[in-house]
C-alpha cells in the first residue's frame, strides 16, 4: 500500500495517523517543528497544547464531553493519553501538559507503520497519493500561500473575528422579543432592548472599562478593518447607538414602543437553537465577555456556545469545499483536518483528525465510505463544516444546538442533553461493528 502523507502532527494530525495505521497504512508524517516553530508553539512535542492544560467538560451530558466519549470508542489515541495523563480539574478534563504531550509523541514516533520527516511543507501537489493537510490555525506562511494554490479561490479564511453565539433556550423571552427593523423581512431577528438610559449607560461603562486580551503585533493592521465592539464603545457613549444598537424602527410588539437602544440577535443555525450577537466581534477576555453582555436584557443567564474572538486564525471556507469526509470535493486526493476545518478546539481538532484519517483508510483500501450518524457529536461536526447552505462560515465548537432535536420537548436541560447524548452513544455503538467488520 502507498503511505499517505500526513502534514502536521498536532492534534488532527496524530489522530488521523492513528486511524490509518490502524487500518494497516503506512503514513509519512511532516512536522515542522522543532526546525521551524510559530508564535504559539514552545516544545518539539506533537500534539502540544498551545493555551490552556484543559480539554474541558468530562461528563456527557455537556456537548465536549460526550464528543471525548465517542472519540474513546472509536479508539483515540489523544483521549487514551489524556486519560493516563489527567490532572485533578473539577468537572473537566485536564492534563499534565508535557507528560500527556511526550506520550503521544512517543505513541506516533514508536509505530512501525511511521515516518517522520521533520520539514516544512510548502509544496503540496508535489506529494503523491493520498495527502492529509493538519497544518493547523498557524499555519506556515509558505504552505497557507500552497494551500490558496490548490484551491484555486479565496476560501482560505486568514483571521478570525467572531461575534458570541448563544442558545436560544437559554434566553428570557419575557425581555427579548421578535422584530424586524421598519417591519421588513419579516419578524427575524431576536432584539434585546435597553428601555432606559440609566441601563444602557451601565452597560456602556461596563464595556469601556472591561479587560481586553492582549492583542498581538499582526493582529492590529486586521482591528482597523473590523472594529471590536469595546472599540467603538471607547469612541463615545452613544457611538452603538447609532452603529449597531440603533433602536430605530424596531418596534416592541407587547407595547408599540421604540427601545433607548438595542442588541439585535441574529439566527445562525437553520434549527434556530443558536443566535449570534449582531456586530459584538469582540477580543475582550472570555469571562468579561460573560460579565458585561450578561447585562444586556434577556441575556442574563445566556449560555455562550463560542466566545467573540479576534486573532490569526487559518481556515477554510470548509462548507463549500469539504464533504462530510473531510475530503476536498474537486480534488480527491486531498484530506483537510483539525481546527483549519472550521472546528474550534483541541478536542473537535483531534476529533476531526480522526474522521479524515478514518475516511481517508476506507478510502485507500477501497472499502465503502462510512458516515458517522447525525445524531453523535462526531455527525454533528461533520456536517457542520460540511454544509454548503452555511453563510458566513465561522469556526464553531461543538454544542448540542449542532446535534438534531430530540423528537420528544424535555424542558429541563441536564435532562434533554443527557437523552441526546444517550441517544448518540446508542447510534455509535451500533455503527461500531460495521467498521470492525469490514476492517478484520
Ligand atoms: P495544531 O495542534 O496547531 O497542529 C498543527 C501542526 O502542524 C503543528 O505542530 C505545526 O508545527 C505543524 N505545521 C504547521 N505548518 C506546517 C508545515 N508547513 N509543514 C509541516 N508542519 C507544519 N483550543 C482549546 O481547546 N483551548 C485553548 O486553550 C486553545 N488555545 C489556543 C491558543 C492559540 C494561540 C491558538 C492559535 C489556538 C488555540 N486553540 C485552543 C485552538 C485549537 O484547539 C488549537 O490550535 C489546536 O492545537 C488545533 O489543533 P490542530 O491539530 O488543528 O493544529
Amino acid at each position: 500500500i502507498s503511505p499517505v502523507h500526513v502534514i502536521g502532527a498536532g492534534l488532527a494530525g496524530c489522530e488521523a495517523v492513528t486511524q490509518l495505521t490502524r487500518h494497516g497504512i503506512p503514513v509519512i508524517l511532516y512536522e515542522m517543528r522543532p526546525v521551524k516553530s510559530d508564535e504559539a508553539h514552545k516544545t518539539a512535542y506533537f500534539a502540544e497544547l498551545v493555551c490552556s492544560n484543559s480539554l474541558r467538560a468530562a461528563n456527557i451530558e455537556n456537548a465536549v464531553g460526550l464528543l471525548k466519549e465517542e472519540m474513546r470508542r472509536l479508539g483515540s489515541l489523544i483521549m487514551q493519553k489524556a486519560d493516563e495523563h489527567q490532572v485533578p480539574a473539577g468537572g473537566a478534563l485536564a492534563v499534565d501538559r508535557d507528560g500527556f504531550a511526550a506520550a503521544v509523541t512517543e505513541a506516533v514516533k514508536a509505530n512501525p507503520l511511521v515516518t517522520v520527516i521533520h520539514e516544512e511543507v510548502t509544496d503540496l501537489e508535489s506529494l503523491e497519493g493520498t495527502v492529509i493537510v493538519a497544518s493547523g490555525p498557524l499555519t506556515s506562511d509558505a504552505l497557507f500561500a500552497d494551500i490558496k494554490k490548490l484551491l484555486q479561490a479565496d476560501y482560505l479564511h486568514f483571521f478570525d473575528a467572531a461575534a458570541p453565539i448563544v442558545t436560544a433556550d437559554s434566553l428570557d423571552y419575557d425581555k427579548v422579543y421578535r422584530a424586524s427593523r421598519y417591519d421588513k423581512g419579516g419578524a427575524d431577528y431576536l432584539n434585546c432592548p435597553f428601555y432606559t438610559k440609566e441601563e444602557y449607560v451601565a452597560f456602556w461603562e461596563a464595556l469601556c472599562n472591561a479587560e481586553s486580551a492582549p492583542v498581538k503585533d499582526f493582529e492590529h493592521d486586521v482591528f482597523e478593518a473590523c472594529m471590536p465592539i469595546e472599540e467603538m464603545a471607547a469612541r463615545g457613549e452613544d457611538t452603538m447607538r447609532f452603529g449597531p444598537l440603533k433602536p430605530v424602527g424596531l418596534i416592541d410588539p407587547r407595547n408599540g414602543k421604540e427601545a433607548y437602544a438595542v442588541v439585535q440577535l441574529r439566527q445562525d443555525n437553520a434549527a434556530a437553537s443558536l443566535y449570534n450577537l449582531v456586530g459584538f466581534q469582540t477580543h475582550l477576555k472570555w469571562p468579561e465577555q460573560r460579565r458585561v453582555f450578561g447585562m444586556i436584557p434577556g441575556l442574563e443567564n445566556a449560555e455562550f456556545v463560542r466566545f467573540g474572538v479576534m486573532h490569526k486564525n487559518t481556515y477554510l471556507n470548509s462548507p463549500q469545499l469539504l464533504d462530510k469526509h473531510f475530503n476536498l470535493r474537486n480534488n480527491k486526493r486531498f484530506y483537510f483536518a483539525g481546527q483549519m476545518t472550521g472546528v474550534e478546539g483541541y478536542v473537535e481538532s483531534a476529533a476531526s483528525g480522526l474522521m479524515a484519517g478514518l475516511a481517508a483508510a476506507r478510502a485507500v483500501l477501497e472499502l465503502p465510505e462510512v458516515e458517522l450518524p447525525e445524531v453523535t457529536a462526531h455527525g454533528a461536526l461533520a456536517n457542520y463544516i460540511s454544509n454548503p447552505a452555511i453563510e458566513n462560515f465561522q469556526p464553531m465548537n461543538i454544542n448540542f444546538g449542532l446535534i438534531p432535536p430530540l423528537t420528544v420537548r424535555i424542558r429541563k436541560k441536564r435532562e434533554k442533553n443527557a437523552q441526546i447524548a444517550a441517544r448518540a452513544l446508542e447510534a455509535l455503538d451500533g455503527f461500531l461493528p460495521a467498521l470492525k467488520t469490514e476492517q478484520a
